[in-house]
């Protein structure tokens, strides 16, 4: 037997199988069963998500020999021929190869003869939205009066490109990308019947790169099997789509919240030097950053498509991390993302970027961010930095801290009671002078923001 694409193997044959389109498939079934055929049918949405598919099976029901049914019997020779391909009744054209007059004359003439099998005529015609506008009025004249018997099923993904003269005589049906949840359940059983396993992190990653389209998730499957034979891991998804670790974004991200400038640069060269350019590798972060956020302000609903190792990744970095950090560091990186495109040399762009971000990422909040507030003016304090404070100063004791164990929320607002109660106290004279040092402290700080 002949090798078969997933895309193809699985295709669903009866409106049941149709994945997560209900909305549609309910209403065809119940229009077949109350005898209200239309004739003529827009299916539209996103590549992928079972449009042509679900317009053969609304063909094969039409003419099924035991039909019209809204469960098609499959043996017959009709539902046999739809499936193939080769019914005398159900014609497939691709309206982006055959978007001329002349085709759509030649449908229409082909259209007054009478069926082959004495049941309807189907035309489904794909990407209808590329048909120039003289086929589009030569389509119009054979819709306002139909031929008995003839039905156009019109598929597209650009449906405003239709014209509204041919909108308004058909039945419109809006297909959906296939949620997360629903696809991951759907590859995972269909795999499972082939003897394919993917590990939970594959089978996010792969759900994820599809985009919501189903086409798409099943040839990436395809790719995969090659690739790696039938158990399939996350790491080889990894590979194959030429995605940044997760790993490797972690280390890069915690160096940064650990104000450890050496070590997220060290990474950030590691992961150039395992190829991946700048774009990919400021992309990633950025994206990881962003459900980092997510994970930070307990927005984790959002967090769906993740796999489970990227989210455990993700909470522990999130502990005790106030998200307003986070967001600094986005905000750094996503404007080097966009320098980057025009910058002659991309790489020390990003550099700039991951440096600036290690440095300033916690300074941005310095009054919401007890912990850190404290370190910085504790250093001000000790007598051997009497002169005004240097950021390098706040900086160094950070890299040497970053091993140390964060405070909890409970100590981190302590620390901050003490610093508030300190303070007000004016009358004091070294207080007096440790407010002003702090103050020198946070502005210093907050004035490099001038120069990100
Ligand atoms: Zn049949």
């Amino acid at each position: 037997m002949s090798y078969l694409v997933f895309a193809r193997k699985w295709r669903p044959q009866s409106f049941e199988e149709v994945l997560s389109q209900d909305h549609v498939t309910i209403t065809l079934r119940n229009a077949i069963d109350m005898e209200r055929i239309g004739h003529a049918y827009l299916l539209t949405g996103p590549r992928g998500v079972g449009k042509t598919t679900t317009a053969r099976i609304f063909a094969k029901a039409l003419n099924c020999e035991k039909g019209p049914t809204s469960k098609p019997c499959q043996q017959c020779d009709s539902c046999k021929s739809i499936t193939t391909g080769n019914h005398m009744d159900v014609r497939e054209i691709d309206g982006a190869s055959n978007r001329g007059i002349d085709q759509i004359r030649d449908l229409r003439e082909r259209a007054r003869y009478a069926t082959a099998s004495g049941k309807y005529k189907i035309y489904i015609i794909d990407e209808v939205h590329m048909l120039t506008n003289e086929a589009f009025n030569a389509l119009l004249k054979i819709l306002e009066e139909p031929p008995d018997m003839v039905i156009f099923i019109f598929a597209t993904t650009q449906p405003r490109k239709v014209p509204d003269t041919i909108l308004s005589r058909c039945q419109r049906f809006d297909f959906r990308r296939i949620p997360v949840s629903d696809m991951s359940e759907y590859l995972k059983k269909e795999a499972a019947s082939e003897g394919i396993t993917l590990d939970s992190a594959a089978l996010s990653l792969v759900c994820r790169a599809s985009g919501g389209s189903l086409r798409d998730a099943l040839s990436l499957m395809d790719q995969l099997v090659s690739f790696s034979g039938n158990d399939v891991k996350g790491e080889e998804v990894t590979k194959l789509l030429g995605l940044v670790e997760t790993d490797l974004l972690y280390d890069i991200t915690s160096g940064i919240l650990a104000g450890n400038t050496s070590r997220a640069i060290d990474h950030v060269s590691g992961a150039l030097a395992k190829g991946y350019s700048v774009d990919e590798l400021l992309d990633a972060l950025i994206v990881f950053l962003r459900n980092l956020l997510l994970v930070a302000t307990g927005a984790q609903d959002s967090l769906i498509e993740v796999p489970d190792s990227e989210s455990r990744l993700l909470v522990k970095l999130s502990e005790n991390l106030p998200d307003i950090a986070v967001l600094n560091i986005l905000r750094i990186l996503s404007s080097a993302s966009i320098e980057v495109k025009r910058s002659s040399l991309p790489r020390v762009t990003l550099e700039t970027a991951v440096i600036t971000a290690s440095k300033l990422s916690r300074a941005f909040s310095i009054d919401e961010l007890p912990p850190v507030a404290d370190k910085v003016f504790e250093v001000c304090r000790q007598p051997e930095h009497g002169t005004p404070p240097q950021i390098e100063v706040a900086v160094t004791e950070s890299d040497s801290s970053e091993d140390e164990k964060k405070p909890t929320p409970e100590e981190a607002a302590e620390k901050s009671g003490i610093i508030e109660d300190n303070v007000p106290a004016e009358d004091e004279d070294d207080s007096a002078d440790d407010a002003e040092k702090e103050k020198e402290t946070s502005r210093t700080i907050l004035g490099l923001f001038d120069a990100v």
